[in-house]
């Protein structure tokens, strides 16, 4: 594509990316396209209990086949649409695609969580919108989760917390998605309305390996059990280090250990073929 284009003698390049500014255009107007042609669509990833053998929930993870740029990892395109603004319709399409696949769920206890940027999460009618969608979907309470990060944190924490309240009083739940990265103070724990932190793949990579590693590790579990959090373990790849989790008593685990993210129809079917609580 580089190659091609810069036969017409001009190529511009973002430095931090090193992606073409035309490149980059291309590929939103595509990322815009791709919505009303599902292209865009949801894959999720199941979330078990280890100790329990049994699947408890999904995340929803959005992948993008474009046929002009083929797979496209989601870091890419997820900022590409924060940055452009995008992310709203993108996000949206991420919801109605979550809903409707908690809705085909017929095991009790399932919950399926979906990913939110700080930047939609900002938007002054997010918190409607999705309760819009609850209540068209006719969800049961607790069946979906949303995540969100550290980030979102940042700059208006009284504001976010409000937001997370008005939809876990509807009876959704919230994650802290890759608990440990940021640079919050934990102090800040205490004050959100959150249901589960979900420890970050690296941290869960040096734990049977790295000693000190595995205490963090432990610690955080010890600290989010004390304040009545459940806690996620994500990017598990072997049996080992489920092992070294469920011995630090979180037995809830996510990862290509279990499954990679499949698609909705797939995933039903793992429902049927690994066990449910
Ligand atoms: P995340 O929410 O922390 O998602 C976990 C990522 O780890 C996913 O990558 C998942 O495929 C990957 N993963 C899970 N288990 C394993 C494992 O055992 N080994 C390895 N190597 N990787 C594993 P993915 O799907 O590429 O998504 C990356 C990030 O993109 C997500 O991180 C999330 O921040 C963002 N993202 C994905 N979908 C959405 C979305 O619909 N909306 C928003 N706002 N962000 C999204
Ligand atoms: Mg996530
Ligand atoms: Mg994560
Ligand atoms: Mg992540």
């Amino acid at each position: 594509e580089a190659k091609r284009s810069s036969k017409g003698g001009y190529e511009i390049f973002n430095d931090q990316f090193g992606t073409s500014i035309e490149r980059r255009f291309q590929m939103l107007s595509e990322l815009k396209f791709s919505i009303y042609n599902d292209e865009l669509t949801c894959y999720y990833q199941p979330q078990y209990d280890y100790d329990k053998k049994a699947i408890v929930g999904f995340e929803s993870l959005a992948r993008w086949n474009s046929a002009k740029f083929g797979m496209v990892p989601p870091i890419q395109f997820i900022e590409l649409a924060e940055e452009t603004g995008f992310i709203k319709q993108l996000g949206r399409s991420v919801i109605n695609q979550t809903f409707a696949f908690a809705k085909r769920i017929k095991n009790p206890g399932i919950r399926v969580s979906f990913n939110t940027s700080p930047v939609e999460l900002m938007q002054a009618d997010f918190t409607d919108y999705v309760i819009e969608r609850f209540r068209y979907y006719e969800l049961e309470p607790q069946s979906v989760a949303i995540e969100i990060t550290e980030s979102c944190l940042i700059e208006s924490f009284d504001e976010v917390v409000k937001k997370l309240r008005i939809l876990t009083d509807c009876g959704i739940c919230v994650y802290l998605d890759d608990f440990g990265t940021g640079f919050s103070s934990l102090a800040y724990l205490k004050e959100l309305p959150i249901h589960s932190v979900k420890i970050d793949k690296s941290f869960i990579d040096e734990i049977v390996s790295d000693k000190v590693g595995r205490d963090i590790v432990d610690m955080i579990i010890r600290l989010a059990h004390r304040l009545n959090l459940k806690v996620i373990a994500e990017g598990v790849e072997t049996q080992e280090q489920a092992q070294c989790i469920s011995d630090c008593g979180c037995s809830l685990i996510q990862g290509y250990y279990i499954s990679k993210p499949v698609s909705g129809e797939n995933a039903i079917t793992l429902l049927d073929t690994l066990k449910t609580c």
